[in-house]
């Protein structure tokens, strides 16, 4: 059977040509390549070198990132039962080879023999930076473990695979069971391309019911509720809407509805995903939660005294920027009361507007998104809709292109010739300012069937082998009718340069000539997440929005005063951000520093992690049960690392002063951070940081641009105190 996984290891991916059965012989193919290296270095004679044995160790893991990356593609952007119960074999293939290369006991002597002598063979920074991660692997791997205490930990890295697929799926089929047909009174205010989103759910649904459905359909249909299957069955043909979480960015939709039952149901839709038989999430987290302490205490058995790692939570921020829960706190304390402080005012102003307005009932947190949008647009004449208009996709990415062509001095072409993962998909090819290669950027914008919800950016291929690096963006805008305008609302545009970012730093992070310290893979989140969210920032400046924002049917620039009109109502209820951020992490910390035997439910540590305000209730943190970036694998770097997101925005407008101070396209600084971009993980990330600002990172562009600069801060501290670490 050809095998287009195996076929042309050499060639970019031929997503159109990939089918599910391809993977496995794909995974044992590549799995015995990477075991031929590792014979290859344990049968060597000589005495082990950087040359000899690291280098080649380095490469061990290509060939099974390669299949896993396009495994990814398919997982994440077309999936299918097929596709899904292929998480299992496929992680266990992957998780045998990292045990077998990394317990070796004769490749752990020879690696360890260069280890140790590392400062006396003249080797560079990058090569040390090679090392550590290396060493980092062995350590993870158990390796410096008696066999008994591998064995456990084997076992424990098995089980956590098995609970991480359970997780999965039963969040996929419950992100379907918590559907509901949309009533047309409903509809009010929702726009053209969500309804058509909805009534494509609905027609699927219903092509889901007869016996010669497609196997998506058929199963899409199973999933829903009981109650949506009779409304289904009685519909016939009629059409209709069917709204499914995930499908859609709830919050805009909370902004827009004007049907308060209709938000309240979105909004408890949400909530409820993984928390219902029979796809509740309650025991697959429970046993992650257990497995993921016990890790800890087996590696913990290898680790001197003065060294262990007092639970989860601690040992995940040992690999940090932040570098310890301490640091976190620190931040916490120093943003967390003035921002809360705020945003009670500011319930408190809603309140008010929302009983003027007609709404007698209590502020519950399905109605905080719309009533921000109506006070915006009668105190400041700010209608995001309005603004959508000016922001069709197209535009956008154009604009996008355009800044970031400035800002990096690089060039956009686009593709068409490249397969990619779906008919939506737009794919460019990058060049550098002397027409060198950069690689290729594949952009996927569309919710779909088969499409996890949210936004992310991947790579797809690493530049490994003289082979150009792919990266992909992620974003699950709602598809217009055909013939009609792709209109992106503000919080999408942002969203739209986050994932670019992403994509940036794993295209421009390859300066190292070891894949290894490539983009994003080496180092933690609270890092990785700064290229993505100083990119943000260009998008709703005066002078980039300009460029960019045109009428979707007259082409008109946008006007000043809708610019004006953004800009000065942008700073209310922005606070609720950050303290969602704060609020999701203190659940994440607490569940990951729990003792197993003391972890009742995810709604005891809701409770206890909950903010100390009243209006805590009006941030719609997430539910455990569906809080996806802590249990995607085993050992997520979100996990216990949630509050990277806040940690990377007060380093991300720090990074952005530098511009905004002076120029938004000031060529040195452009340099600079494309350098920043370039280093990927070949310096530590305080090295990276200080080598752009010339410092330590400072909170104080952050406390700005939150207007929680208080008088305080500025006169009992330099500008540019450095965080805590
Ligand atoms: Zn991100």
């Amino acid at each position: 059977m050809s095998n287009p996984l195996i076929d042309n290891p050499n060639q970019t991916p031929d997503f159109q040509a990939v089918k599910p059965e391809h993977f496995l012989p794909a995974i044992d193919a590549a799995y015995d390549e990477s075991m031929a290296i590792v014979d290859e270095i344990k049968n060597c004679d000589d005495l082990p070198t950087f040359e000899n044995t690291i280098e080649p160790l380095e490469k061990t893991s290509r060939a099974m990132s390669r299949i896993f990356s396009i495994y990814g593609a398919f997982y994440s952007n077309k999936s299918s039962k097929a596709i899904e119960e292929l998480y299992q074999p496929l992680s266990r293939k992957a998780q045998k080879l990292t045990k077998e290369i990394f317990q070796d006991d004769a490749l752990a002597a020879r690696f360890k023999s260069v280890y140790d002598a590392r400062d006396t063979l003249g080797l560079d920074d990058e090569q040390i930076r090679v090392l550590q991660e290396l060493y980092g692997e062995f350590e993870e791997s158990g390796t410096l473990l008696s066999p008994a205490d591998r064995e456990e930990l084997n076992t424990v890295d098995e089980a956590m695979i098995d609970f991480c697929a359970q997780y999965k799926s039963n969040l996929a089929a419950s992100t379907n069971q918590q559907a509901f047909i949309v009533s047309q009174a409903e509809t009010a205010g929702i726009p053209e391309d969500t309804l058509a989103s909805m009534e494509e759910n609905f027609a699927q649904a219903i092509a889901g019911i007869s016996a010669g459905a497609k196997d998506a359909d058929k199963e899409f249909y199973e999933e829903l509720s009981d109650e949506v299957k009779q409304h289904l069955q009685t519909a016939g043909n009629a059409k209709g809407y069917l709204f499914v979480p995930e499908r859609l960015a709830i919050d805009t939709l909370l902004g827009i509805a004007e049907d308060r039952g209709f938000r309240e149901k979105i909004f408890n839709a949400l909530n409820n995903t993984g928390t219902e038989a029979p796809y509740t999430n309650e025991a697959p987290i429970r046993l992650l939660q257990e497995y993921r302490q016990k890790r800890v205490e087996i590696l913990n058995r290898g680790r001197p005294q003065n060294e262990q790692y007092k639970d989860y939570t601690d040992y995940a921020l040992s690999k940090t920027m932040a570098g310890s829960l301490a640091a976190v706190e620190a931040l916490f304390d120093e943003i967390e009361a003035p921002l809360l402080k705020r945003f009670e005012e500011e319930i408190q102003t809603l309140t008010e507007f929302a009983a003027e307005n007609g709404q007698n009932d209590p502020l519950e947190p399905w109605d905080v998104p719309f009533w921000t949008e109506r006070y915006k647009k009668e105190t400041w004449g700010y209608d995001s809709k309005e603004l959508s208009e000016y922001l069709e996709v197209g535009n956008v990415i154009e604009g996008f292109i355009d800044h970031a062509s400035e800002l990096f001095n690089i060039r956009f072409e686009e593709n068409k010739n490249y397969s990619t993962i779906s008919d939506d998909v737009r794919a460019f090819d990058i060049y550098d300012d002397k027409g060198g290669y950069i690689g290729i950027l594949h952009m996927d914008l569309f919710a779909r069937t088969g499409k996890r919800g949210g936004a992310w950016a991947t790579t797809y291929q690493s530049a490994t082998d003289g082979k150009p690096v792919i990266s992909a963006m992620n974003c699950n805008l709602p598809k217009p009718a055909a013939g009609k305008p792709a209109l992106v609302d503000p919080v999408q545009v942002t969203t739209f340069f986050h994932e670019a970012g992403h994509s940036l730093n794993m295209l421009l992070g390859t300066r190292s000539r070891y894949p290894i310290l490539h983009g994003t893979s080496a180092h933690a989140s609270d890092f990785t997440e700064q290229q993505a969210m100083v990119q943000e920032r260009w998008a709703f400046e005066r002078e980039v929005l300009k460029r960019y924002a045109k009428h979707y049917k007259t082409g008109a620039a946008v006007p000043d005063a809708l610019i004006e009109a953004k800009l000065e109502s942008e700073s209310f209820m922005a606070d609720r951000q950050p303290l969602l951020i704060i609020q999701n992490a203190r659940r994440d910390f607490l569940f990951h520093s729990t003792n197993p035997s003391r972890y009742r439910n995810t709604a005891d540590i809701h409770e206890k992690a909950k903010l100390d305000s009243p209006v805590a209730d009006m941030i719609r943190p997430y539910p455990l049960t569906r809080f996806d970036h802590l249990f995607s694998s085993p050992q997520s770097s979100y996990a216990a690392g949630y509050y990277s997101y806040l940690w990377a925005d007060t380093c991300a407008a720090d990074l952005f002063s530098f511009f905004k101070d002076s120029s938004l396209y000031d060529t040195a600084r452009g340099v600079a951070l494309r350098e920043f971009y370039a280093d990927g993980c070949a310096r530590t990330t305080h090295e990276t940081f200080n080598r752009f600002a010339g410092r330590a990172p400072s909170t104080s562009a952050f406390r700005k641009e939150y207007g929680i600069d208080t008088p305080a801060a500025h006169s009992s501290e330099p500008d540019n105190k450095p965080k805590p670490s």
